[in-house]
């Protein structure tokens, strides 16, 4: 696999401090479960992160005290047994068939044979895997927030570069993109906001509460 556009600093970052919303957290382990490059950086992150803790300095009473807690903590999370990790299935990394339940996606048509399957929704944003046919568009819209995009099938293109497998668009506020599947197989991708998408034209934007989107 050829990744060309990786997971930024910042949210790599976030995501070894366990601090990105799930949505977003989703995308970050389903890249590094295919990206042998994010998952040296996401191994260094997590050993700066232990340093850190190492060596907090303990001037009074109370910095000791919580050293010793936070460290004990640590350990007592080093030793718990992990949870196995999910196996990924055909074109599904682990992640992605986690967050399916294990389960084949359900597909919901949104129209011009572009489809869905809702994975996780609510006040936070929302995860899906999105279907495009190939040379078809996502309309034009921009971010209330942040957006991850990953493509698992196929790839797509827009006014900021080509998305193969594996590859994760990050598009936020500043942004306003039109997607547009490849011409060689349907794109499926893996995609995560954190605030509704606002869609340009009127159509779109009506039918935004209907679908979820
Ligand atoms: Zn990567
Ligand atoms: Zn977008």
């Amino acid at each position: 696999m050829s990744i060309s556009h990786h997971i930024p600093a910042r949210l790599m970052r976030a995501y070894a401090a366990g601090s990105l919303p799930a949505s977003f957290a989703t995308v970050v382990a389903a890249h590094v479960s295919v990206c042998d490059e994010c998952r040296a950086r996401l191994e260094a992150e997590e050993i700066a992160g232990g340093a850190v803790l190492e060596n907090l300095n303990p001037v009074g009473g109370d910095e000791a005290r919580l050293r010793a807690a936070v460290l004990a903590r640590l350990d007592d999370a080093l030793e718990a047994p992990e949870a196995p990790a999910p196996e990924g299935h055909g074109i599904y990394p682990g992640p992605v068939m986690a967050a399916l339940k294990g389960r084949a996606p359900r597909w919901k048509p949104l129209g011009a044979g572009i489809r869905q399957t809702i994975l996780a929704s609510g006040d936070e944003g929302s995860l899906r895997l999105l279907y495009i046919p190939p040379g078809a568009a996502v309309p034009d819209h921009g971010h209330g927030g942040l957006e991850l995009t990953m493509v698992l099938q196929g790839s797509f293109g827009d006014e900021t570069g080509h998305y193969g497998v594996g590859d994760v668009e990050v598009a936020d506020d500043s942004l306003e993109h039109t997607p547009i599947a490849g011409p060689e197989a349907p794109c499926i991708a893996l995609a995560a906001t954190d605030a509704p998408l606002r869609f340009r034209a009127l159509v779109p934007r009506l039918l935004q509460p209907l679908f979820r989107i």
